[in-house]
């Protein structure tokens, strides 16, 4: 710890951009862990400057449910006390991680949120982002599978520096000298991006937002906005300045997202927009292959990344976000299909029982969704666009007053070309993976592209069926067309299939 607490003093003490939490926010509960008893305190009725430094825990519950929870009937004996040893084994080794490094207060979600509440879950879900990004220090349980696995998890020594297993010594072929091997080390980012909490939703935000992260897992991890290190690394010379939490490639995303959303572009809006589609896609598609225990808590766990980049763009994407999308750049954002992982040797799945979501938002279906990651407006043949937004909105919960959260109805008015169509099912199988997709025919019997459900095919089944061009591309001797196939149902259409064709060019 004593390593932890010397990464820490240091980031506090000399990373500017490690310390720009804001002086005015605070959860509405914390954890007081001073004394042997810890207590629930109401930070709403004591002094604001008293809280402004919490540690926050990131975790998985994976399912316990033999643990103590604040509930409406609990709050008042939480606040007088609570016993630490009928807590899970994580949270017992959270409150020691946070009196070693010197910090009286810790926010865990199970024990600061009314549980049996759904007005107070509302409330919070819509500031999580904001806890995390404005706590002292993360502390991420990064390799237990449940509350009941702990931070400090068996671990391989070999990993250590210097490392405390046994070199082979072996003399040399003269017998003059002796060869001493010493084992490589083998702790790296990747046991921290592969962890099992790596592959949580909810975690993705806390990752993404969190200033500073202490990762315990199959070693001690540092990660800072200013940079990182391990056990292994102590000053972070040799690693790293590599993503983190979601591998090199999604990290950087991050920071290209909150660049594209900054105001100091507002009169490169245009070209803003353009990268805004793109960068934002690309982390939807990473964050939709994690778990989610509940999977209608897909918008909810990525709000408070959706409310930062809203916060930079300062005004100019206020009520613009819909669903997991933008409406500035909604008609690309809309080509979204259910992700190659998602079919991976299942198939699509049904879309999400009760999930009140518009089927037009991706965040209707389960699994992987995927994008197209350019932009497609800079597509060197030029772009013909075939449809006309009209409206677009949703409605969510009141309390969630920056509409990140959870969406429970949505309209979408656009003027376009539906073709009549029907659908013929085809299998397309390969070494490893069965990829469905489904030829769709005209009304003259002749097949215009394919279309890749976005769920279980049934939903093809009812009402009459169009292909919607949404815009063509020119591809060197192609022209690519990409659309939605939607099915009438009554007034309204629903959304059941990313369309695409390509036709030869007609010169
Ligand atoms: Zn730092």
């Amino acid at each position: 710890m004593n390593l932890a607490r010397g990464w820490l003093e240091r980031c506090s003490a000399h990373h500017a951009i490690c310390n720009q939490q804001d002086p005015d926010f605070i959860p509405t509960r914390l954890l007081d862990v001073r004394g042997p008893a810890i207590r629930l305190t109401l930070t709403e009725s004591k002094k604001r400057k008293e809280y402004t430094k919490y540690c926050c825990l990131s975790h998985c519950w994976g399912g316990v449910t033999d643990m103590p929870l604040l509930k409406t009937t609990t709050l008042k004996s939480f606040v007088s006390g609570i016993d630490i040893t009928t807590l899970p084994r994580t949270f017992q080794d959270a409150i020691l991680i946070t009196r070693q490094l010197g910090v009286r207060y810790l926010w865990i979600d199970s024990l600061c949120i009314v549980q049996d509440s759904a007005e107070d879950w509302a409330k919070e879900a819509a500031v999580m982002g904001k806890i995390y990004q404005n706590g002292h220090c993360t502390i991420s349980a990064a390799e237990a599978a449940s509350g009941h696995g702990g931070c400090f998890v068996r671990r391989n020594p070999l990993n250590c520096n210097p490392p405390l297993g046994y070199p082979s010594v072996q003399p040399s072929a003269s017998g003059a000298e002796i060869e001493v091997d010493v084992p490589a080390p083998r702790l790296t980012m990747v046991d921290v991006f592969t962890s099992k909490l790596a592959s949580r939703g909810w975690v993705f935000q806390e990752a993404l937002l969190s200033p500073r992260i202490l990762y315990f897992g199959r070693g001690l991890f540092w990660n800072c906005k200013a940079g990182q290190a391990s056990e292994l690394d102590p000053l972070g010379r040799g690693i790293l300045h590599m993503g983190m939490q979601y591998g090199p490639a999604t990290d950087a995303i991050f920071p290209k997202l909150l660049e594209s959303s900054r105001p100091g572009r507002a009169r490169k809006r245009s070209a803003a927009s353009k990268k805004l589609h793109r960068e934002w896609m690309r982390l939807v598609a990473t964050y939709s292959r994690l778990q989610l225990t509940f999977e209608n808590d897909r918008l909810p766990a990525l709000a408070g990344i959706a409310q930062t980049v809203m916060s930079l763009a300062g005004g100019v994407l206020k009520g613009q976000y819909l669903a997991g999308m933008w409406k500035c750049t909604l008609v690309f954002d809309l080509l979204w299909s259910q992700g190659a992982a998602a079919l991976d040797g299942h198939g699509p799945r049904p879309r999400l029982d009760r999930n009140e979501c518009p089927s037009w938002s991706w965040a209707s279906i389960g699994g992987a969704v995927e994008s197209y990651l350019g932009t497609w407006q800079d597509w060197p043949g030029g772009m013909e666009l075939f449809v006309d937004i009209v409206s677009a909105t949703t409605e969510c919960d009141p309390l969630d007053t920056a509409r990140t959260g959870k969406v429970t109805g949505g309209d979408l008015t656009m003027e376009c070309i539906p073709i009549p169509c029907h659908v013929e099912a085809r299998k397309y199988a390969t070494v490893d993976m069965v990829e469905v997709h489904w030829r769709l025919i005209d009304g003259e019997g002749k097949e215009i592209g394919k279309a890749t459900p976005d769920t279980n095919p049934n939903e093809f089944v009812d009402g009459a069926t169009f292909a919607v061009p949404f815009l063509r591309i020119e591809d060197g001797s192609e022209m690519e067309l990409h659309g939605l196939v939607l099915v009438q149902k009554g007034d309204v259409f629903a959304r059941v299939a990313k369309w695409t064709a390509t036709t030869p060019k007609v010169s």
